[in-house]
């Protein structure tokens, strides 16, 4: 099935208001599995207008619209589509009753010209306004639908969600499912792997960025539920397959929820020892609802002080490597179990920036080390977070390695670029 997306709208023509109702179409239209032909936008211009719904009705199977359904003289789109479908409009004393009592309700009174707002197509049928007066509108004719729907992004919403996505998914005749990926990574690196997956019409796949990571969004049609998610599954392990295990979890709102989940799973618990992060793994691992089983200590020792204090980091290896060093983010971790009593810590040390950058170590230079009691493993690793240039952006990413260790280490993955630390080796053995 093909499509094309017409808001309507002189505000839109003026750049006065961002046109997030095509997004929000061509979004949902897709995972449809609708192939969406053009977006367009026109005035309040019946001509125009007219001239446009006929060219569209003539190569496209749908065309849905937004906008111009207003009581005011210049919004025709109504009354211009009607007549490009073979339809006539009538009076609806129901839709107007409707619109009557939301004017009470507002305490307003109507306007002769909100008696247009109850005009529906009488081949055609309306579409239930949940969310405000104006009734949508459905025609039909010669193989092509066309459904009007309001401007206001929050009435169009519920509209499509309502009456016309049903509708669509009827005329298709079937059921459709979603499921979202999350792998860490960006989407380049993941487009060069898994390009071929994001080929192909049913399940469809979609790709998302995020800071420091991506969301692959798999959609597939079928005739029941089960085999449409069926065919998600398979489409997930496609995926998997390739990316290994960056790709962390499905249908998860981030890291974080992964982590504590393994976290419980495992019978682990976790302490965090953060530096230029502030607090940051702290602050994801805390906002997940049960995290208080397996999460109770979170350390920022910001100053070299701290670090001594809290962590027992010896003042001497700060000075012999600089407090931004492979062995002060292992002696942070190995600081943080110790104190904790956790199974699993993390220490982290680094330049977020924009200043503080060492002639060695440019500003985004992060270690971080975790540290395994159960296992007697360790970690380091050096990050290399600079090519951003953004403060926030550097912790953010910091933040998601740091998380992403804890994960490891609750799987027995070794982390990527990481080197292997034990507390028989002396330190100068991972200096880097
Ligand atoms: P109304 O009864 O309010 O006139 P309408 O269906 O005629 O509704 P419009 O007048 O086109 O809709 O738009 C109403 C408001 O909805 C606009 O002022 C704007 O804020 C928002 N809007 C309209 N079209 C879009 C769009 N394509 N994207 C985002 N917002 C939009
Ligand atoms: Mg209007």
């Amino acid at each position: 099935m093909t499509a094309e997306i017409i808001c309507v709208g002189t505000e839109l023509l003026l750049g006065d208001i961002v046109n997030t109702n095509a997004q929000f179409l061509s979004r949902e239209l897709a995972e449809l599995g609708i192939s969406v032909l053009h977006q367009h936008v026109i005035g309040d211009n019946p001509a125009r207008l007219e001239e446009l719904v006929r060219q569209a009705k003539s190569r496209s199977d749908l065309l849905i619209f937004s906008g111009g359904l207003g009581p005011t003289e210049d919004d025709l789109t109504k009354e211009t589509v009607a007549a490009a479908f073979e339809d006539t409009l009538h009076f609806d004393e129901a839709e107007w009753q409707k619109i009557l009592d939301f004017f009470a309700r507002t305490n307003r009174r109507p306007t002769p010209n909100n008696r247009k707002q109850a005009m529906v197509p009488t081949r055609g049928c309306k579409l239930e306004n949940a969310h405000g007066t104006a009734p949508g509108a459905w025609f039909e004719d010669g193989g092509c639908a066309a459904a009007l729907m309001p401007g206001v992004p929050r009435e169009m919403k519920a509209m499509w969600a309502e009456q016309v996505r049903p509708r669509l998914l009827a005329k298709q005749n079937c059921t459709i499912h979603s499921k979202t990926l999350r792998v860490l990574g960006g989407e380049s690196s993941i487009a060069s792997k898994a390009a071929a997956l994001f080929d192909g019409e049913n399940p469809t796949a979609a790709i998302y960025c995020k800071t420091g990571e991506s969301e692959i969004r798999v959609t597939a049609r079928a005739a029941d539920a089960a085999a449409a998610e069926r065919l998600c599954d398979e489409k997930l392990a496609q995926f998997r397959e390739v990316l290994g295990p960056n790709a962390y979890d499905v249908d998860v709102p981030g890291l974080e929820y992964t982590v504590v989940r393994l976290l419980v799973e495992n019978h682990l618990t976790a302490a965090t020892a953060e530096s230029c992060t502030g607090g940051l793994v702290a602050e994801k691992l805390t906002n997940v609802p049960g995290s208080s089983e397996v999460f109770g200590f979170g350390f920022v020792t910001y100053a070299e002080a701290a670090k001594t204090r809290l962590l027992g980091v010896s003042p001497e290896l700060i000075e012999q490597y600089n407090v931004v060093s492979a062995p002060v983010a292992v002696a942070m971790a190995r600081g943080a179990l110790e104190v904790s009593g956790a199974d699993l810590a993390i220490g982290i040390t680094g330049i977020a920036g924009p200043g503080g950058a060492l002639p060695d170590k440019p500003v985004g230079t992060v270690y971080l080390a975790g540290e395994n009691r159960r296992t007697g493993a360790g970690w380091v690793q050096r990050l290399e977070l600079g090519g951003y240039h953004d403060r926030a952006i550097i912790r953010t990413r910091a933040a998601l390695y740091a998380l992403d260790l804890f994960r490891r280490m609750a799987l027995g993955l070794a982390p990527e670029n990481a080197v292997p630390t034990t507390a028989a080796e002396p330190a100068e053995h991972y200096v880097f």
